[in-house]
This record gives structure tokens, sequence and C-alpha cells, in this order.
């Protein structure tokens, strides 16, 4: 592909396909280009540029790319029998291993799912069935949700509705009434410095809110088990297993929104797992299919399901599904992507990886724009600031976000650009350690670059 070729599909894409972050801002501001192929942790865009991709694509490449056993996985699935409806009688062996699989891998318990087309409609699907369970059950004022400032839980309306990001709400009238939200328990924004003062403080936000709504009316409490879009906030050890804790004690339902920390991102398979929690109900996508294919899941306890399946009204059925859930060709590629973090080795090689990545996160603290560095695996963060001392956010005008990215692009590393100058890196578990130690070369020359 010549320079020219991709100007004129740029122009293409500007004028036809829609991307909602940049589409409505500047064409210059968009800093980026089309993208050609990928092997492994590299990516090559249309102008023949490698770059570094630190953030495995939208945080879900988790395996790398061009991995050929998950091509060919598909291409057989797809020979074989390219759907089969999850919605009604049917099903295919495929959907059901990895649904096995799946229950096998998971905190105790976990052992339905349902899949999804990705993680918004998983969280909304959590959202149906827990009323549903709730109805069921007799306890039908159970209906109202609350979740976590800066937390994410997707794009559609009611996830949009969830997720506390401002930009998500206005113009919708959202949160809707029956979403709630404590404060993050960000723990380098916040004034105590105690972890178990911050823990405790977040138990007693959630219990003001939940007396505040009344238990009976309360469902559920949503949290990621560390916030991801919101950015890459890492709570305190012990927070997730007092906050569920809390959850049991108040009678409400704790659901664990693992979309970005399933799969090996923070470590062991699932987040949940190292902090000793088992959530009522579980969200995930992303590393599932590891961006080869578009899948989700919700997984929910033996409790919740035959809740529902024994409930006040078995005759009434769930009205709820879609038309691609449990995908025969995106179950086929899950499966192979959970061999390969198992038997391919895949986990263990993020595992030691990781601890690169938190040596590089731990050296880039030194740099003068640096004022944290935070990080669990290979989920990581650093915020940027105009005063280490008073961590004063730096000038809004200087609009760095933007700046950060196209300077990251131009020194072949991609890394995510949060709002408050927070850059997010989520890098493939298949990285070596030199890829790893490039891709901290790469940051600290973009922030050489920006002072
Ligand atoms: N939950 C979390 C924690 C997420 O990070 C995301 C996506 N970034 C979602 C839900 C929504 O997933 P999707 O974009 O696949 O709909």
């Amino acid at each position: 592909m010549t320079l020219k070729s991709n100007r004129s599909l740029l122009d293409i894409d500007r004028d036809h396909l829609i991307h909602p972050v940049t589409s409505f801002r500047a064409h210059e501001a968009r800093g980026a280009t089309l993208l050609q192929s990928g092997k492994g942790m590299w990516l090559t865009d249309m102008d023949g540029n490698q770059l570094l991709d630190a953030f495995a694509g939208l945080w879900c490449v988790n395996v790398g790319y061009g991995q050929d056993s998950i091509v060919e996985a598909a291409a057989a699935q797809m020979r074989q029998l390219p759907y089969a409806t999850g919605y009604f009688h049917f099903g295919c062996e495929t959907t059901v291993r990895l649904a096995q699989k799946l229950a096998d891998l998971s905190p105790e318990g976990l052992d339905h799912v349902y899949f999804t087309l990705g993680g918004s409609d998983a969280v909304d699907s959590a959202i149906r069935y827990i009323i549903h369970y709730f109805n069921a059950i007799g306890r039908p004022s159970k209906k109202q949700f609350i979740a976590l400032d800066r937390g994410y839980h997707g794009s559609s309306t009611t996830g949009a509705g969830l997720t506390a990001l401002s930009n998500f709400h206005r113009l919708f009238d959202l949160p809707h009434a029956w979403q709630h939200h404590i404060p993050s328990p960000y723990p380098y924004r916040s004034e105590l410095t105690d972890d178990a003062a911050i823990i405790a403080r977040s138990v007693q936000q959630l219990k003001d809110k939940v007396a505040e709504l009344g238990a009976d009316n309360v469902a559920a409490f949503f949290c990621e088990p560390i916030q991801g879009s919101g950015g890459v906030i890492v709570p305190p050890k012990g927070w997730l297993k007092a906050l569920r804790d809390t959850c049991t004690e108040l009678d409400i339902l704790f659901v664990a929104d693992e979309v970005i920390t399933g799969f090996g991102r923070t470590g062991p398979l699932f987040a949940c797992e190292e902090e000793g929690v088992t959530p009522d109900l579980m969200t995930l996508a992303k590393g599932l299919t590891a961006g080869y294919a578009p899948m989700g899941a919700l997984l929910m306890s033996d409790k919740v399901y035959q809740g529902i399946a024994n409930g006040a009204a078995p005759e009434l059925a769930i009205g709820h599904g879609f038309t691609y859930s449990g995908h025969p060709v995106s179950a086929a590629v899950g499966l192979e992507v959970l061999r390969l973090y198992t038997e391919g080795g895949i986990l263990a090689n993020g595992r030691s990886v990781g601890r690169r990545f938190a040596a590089g996160l731990n050296a880039i603290a030194d740099h003068p724009l640096v004022g944290d560095t935070r990080g669990r695996g290979l989920l990581g963060a650093i915020e940027l600031v105009a005063d280490k001392d008073s961590k004063a956010r730096l000038d809004s005008a200087l609009k760095i976000p933007d700046r950060l990215f196209a300077q990251g692009y131009k020194n072949g590393v991609i890394f995510r650009s949060f709002p408050d100058n927070i850059i997010g890196l989520a890098p493939a578990l298949c990285a070596s350690d030199e890829e790893m130690d490039e891709i901290f070369a790469r940051i600290r020359k973009t922030l050489d670059d920006l002072l």
C-alpha cells in the first residue's frame, strides 16, 4: 500500500465510517491511521510503520496477533456449522464445551453461563437476570443497582447509566433513576493514606447508600476488581473481599465485572481469584476470545440460576436473548484461546513478563511528569501531573491526552491516553522481556518529547 492510497482510504474512512470518539472532532486530531496487519506484539500500519501495541487492541488481544491455531479453529467451525441459535432449543457442541470450560475455570460455584456478544450486553443481561431472580423468589421490590464512580460497564443505554463517566450520561438523563454510584477508592487521589481506612470508607459508603435506598429495594452492587476505563484505579488488596462480604451482609448480590481483568490480565485467570472472592455473578468479554471474534459471557451462581428456574412464575419465559448469543465460531475461538492461556503457556508467560512490566512502571516513576504509577499483572497506568508534591493536574488547555497519543504513535508505541492525563497500559500476555523494555523506552521518549 502506498502513502497515497493510505491517504485516500483515510478520506473514505472519514466520509463513511463513524468512530464515535474521534469522528466528531477535527480530522487532524485523530492522530491515527489504518492498520494493516499484526504479529505478536507488533502492528503494521498502512504506511508500513511498525508499532508496539502496549494496549492489546482495546485491552483484549491478550494472546497477541497472528495466532494461526485460532484462525484454524474458527475456519473449521465455519465449515462444519457456522450458526446454531442459543436462544431456543438448539445449541452445538463447541458452545457447550466452552460453557463447561468456563464453569470449570471460574471461581467456585459460577456454574451457569449465558453468552453475549461483548461486555455491554453481558452487563445488561446481568441486570435483567437479577431482576428476574428477585421477582422469581418473591422479592420484586429489589430493583436498585449501585456501582462506583469512574466505573465502566458498557455503552448500551443501561450500561452507560451504570458507567460513571460524565460524557456517557450527558443528554440521556442518565444514570437511570434506579442506578446509583458511590465514590471510587482512587488511592492516589484519596486524602486517606492508609489502605485499611480506604477499605473501611468504601464499605461505609456502600452501607450508607443501601440504607438510603432501603435494603429491600437494592438488588446488586457492580464493580470492576480494578477500574479500567476510569483510569486504571487499583484499590488496596482486601478491598474487593471487604465489598463482597458487605454485599452478603446487606443481602444484595455482588457482581464482578471482569471484562478487562479476566483472562490473565492481572496475573491469575480472574482477578477475583487472587483476592479469594466468589461473586454471585461475573461478566466477561475481551480476553475470552482475545479480540479474534466478538463474544462476552455472564456467569451466575447456582443460587441465582435455580432461583430463576424454580421461581414463582416458571411458566413465564425469560424475555431476553440475542441472535448471536453463543455463536459457534466465537465459541470455537474462545475454546482455542483458553487452550493457549493454559496449555499454550501464555498465562505463565504473562505472569513472568508481568514482573518486567512492574519494574518498568517503577522505573518510569522518576520522570518529572509522572505523579503516580500503578498496576497489577499486565494492567497499569502512568498518571501525569504538573507538580509531583501537590499532585496538581496539568492544564487541560495543553491537550496532553491528544498530544501524548500522537507522540507515542510517532515513537512507535500505542497506549491508551485517558482524560486526566492518565496513560493506560495493557500489553498482551505473550510479550517478551525485551519487548516490554522497548515499550517503556518508547514511553519515556514520548514523555521527554512532551517536556
Ligand atoms: N465492562 C468493562 C469493565 C469494560 O471495560 C467494558 C469495555 N471496555 C465493558 C464492560 C463493555 O464491553 P464491550 O465494549 O465489549 O461492550
